[in-house]
């Protein structure tokens, strides 16, 4: 029925050769435009034939084609800068200090060197210097693990997941692997236990309740196609009250009376002690290498603060059968990884350097009098014009680990609190994450909150600019 209608719409070319789009053109890559133009005639031809269009919108559309020049060019540069936002520069103003989705740990500046010296041109990736022959990639970061954690062998793979994956491929593929029910966790973004441990084709034998799970239930669990024995670190949630579990260390007597290895899936895998500064206990990777447990694994972009990235870690007799499984080639890091990996890796053999260099650790230990600063620039970097439209305050409250790493343990924080009688908060935190770069922030209770204690000292004064920049058009 909008046959008419349909035969008015200008063509691609014609498009393109128009006054208004053949200047996107000069600023926007040709191809970019014509895949823009394309999907936006799309979208009007699809809107037109729409069975579910409504009787207004026919009326609307009853004449020629009604789309403006200016109207088109719109849409089109609308769909073009969709087009290149890619991944850039973000301001975290969540308070979550391990935001997957704002990639987890940034970088110790550090590693972001390392991969610039590093990477610009050729470098020793896998030749032994020294002698000039072949080596391996994993062979400094190996040592590195080594003498951090305590273990007698190490590898690095993809992330956490393929570690895992790769650990229970090796180790109990075809057997059983006995897990507590408390430990089936889900951990998000499609990893969870009991699905990665079907898929590495081991067989699951759950034992104990959600709540309490005893030594004796993996006694008897335990039979001659007993594989592994799995702990698997509730990264992301807490069982609380009536609870029972067993200790690491009776896990790893267990195995070695019956000679069955035992793996602990520690997650964020924390190489500091954070008690030591006043923080919630969080399990270290020395810790369990200690305890002897046979292979450990964790990621590198959670509370280690370095590059995705996934280790295992332990017993040579176990980790070098890991590395031979045919999967390891394909779950391999790239040089990239390796050296921000390394770099950060280096700053673990003192203490102090870590706390000090490391975002994600000096994020949990910045003081709230930082962040209290912090908070003071941002309100009184904005001109006295834009805070008639705008009520700053400075409120407490609470910033998030995130990632997978002390659950349910918030620590105090200080954020801006923004009201404005003009914008509400939805559309308040869209403009800020609309801004460049971007900015990311909490709405709780109707108002949008800026925790500072995830926000770099640098970006303090871009916060203020970007709310004037908002409240000035
Ligand atoms: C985060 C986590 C994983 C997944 O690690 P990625 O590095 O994200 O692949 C697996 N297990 C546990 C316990 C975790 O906390």
């Amino acid at each position: 029925m909008h046959q008419n209608i349909l035969r008015t719409i200008p063509s691609v070319n014609e498009l393109l050769e128009s006054p208004e789009i053949s200047k996107l053109t000069d600023l926007y890559p040709r191809p970019l435009v014509v895949d823009a133009v394309r999907e936006v005639l799309e979208g009007i031809r699809q809107s037109l034939t729409d069975k579910t269009v409504s009787k207004e919108d026919i009326k609307a559309s009853s004449q020629p084609f009604a789309f403006s020049p200016q109207k088109l060019h719109d849409l089109i540069q609308h769909v073009l800068q969709q087009k290149l936002c890619g991944i850039e520069h973000a301001i975290n103003a969540t308070g979550i200090i391990l935001h997957t989705g704002l990639g987890r740990a940034p970088l110790a500046e550090e590693a972001a060197k390392q991969i610039q010296n590093v990477l610009e041109s050729f470098c020793t990736l896998e030749i032994e210097k020294l002698s000039g022959r072949r080596g391996s990639r994993y062979h400094n970061i190996e040592q590195l693990i080594c003498t951090i954690t305590g273990a007698e062998s190490a590898l690095v793979v993809n992330n956490n997941a393929a570690a895992v994956l790769l650990a229970l491929d090796t180790l109990a593929r075809g057997k059983e692997v006995v897990i507590s029910r408390s430990h089936l966790v889900e951990i998000g973004g499609e990893f969870r236990m009991p699905d990665v441990m079907t898929k590495s084709g081991a067989i699951l034998v759950e034992v104990g309740t959600t709540n309490k799970t005893y030594l004796k239930d993996y006694e008897n669990a335990i039979t001659e196609n007993t594989g592994l024995i799995l702990k698997v670190h509730q990264s992301n949630f807490k069982i609380v009250g009536f609870t029972e579990t067993v200790d690491l260390k009776d896990l790893v007597s267990l195995g070695q009376t019956r000679n069955i290895p035992v793996m602990y899936d520690l997650g964020s895998g924390a190489l500091i002690e954070l008690q030591k500064y006043g923080l919630p206990y969080e399990p270290t990777v020395q810790e369990s290498i200690k305890a002897g447990v046979d292979v450990v694994t964790f990621s590198t972009d959670k509370l280690l603060g370095g590059p995705q990235g996934g280790i295992i870690a332990g017993k040579k007799k176990w980790v070098e059968l890991i590395k031979k499984n045919p999967l390891t080639r394909a779950l391999r890091v790239g040089k990239l990884t390796i050296a921000a990996l390394e770099a950060t890796l280096r700053l673990y053999l003192e203490e102090g350097l870590a706390l000090k260099n490391i975002p994600v650790l000096k994020m949990i230990l910045t003081p709230l009098e930082t962040i209290e600063e912090r908070c003071k620039r941002v309100i009184n970097k904005v001109g006295s014009e834009t805070r008639v439209c705008l009520n700053l305050s400075m409120v407490d409250g609470l910033s998030e680990m995130g990632g997978g790493a002390l659950p349910g343990e918030n620590i105090p924080t200080k954020l801006v609190c923004i009201h404005s009688e003009k914008i509400n908060a939805i559309e308040l935190a869209n403009r800020l994450r609309n801004s460049t770069p971007p900015i990311f922030a909490r709405i709780e209770q109707d108002r949008v909150h800026l925790d500072m204690r995830t926000v770099y000292d640098e970006e303090v004064d871009i916060i203020s600019r970007a709310l004037e920049n908002i409240f000035s058009s």
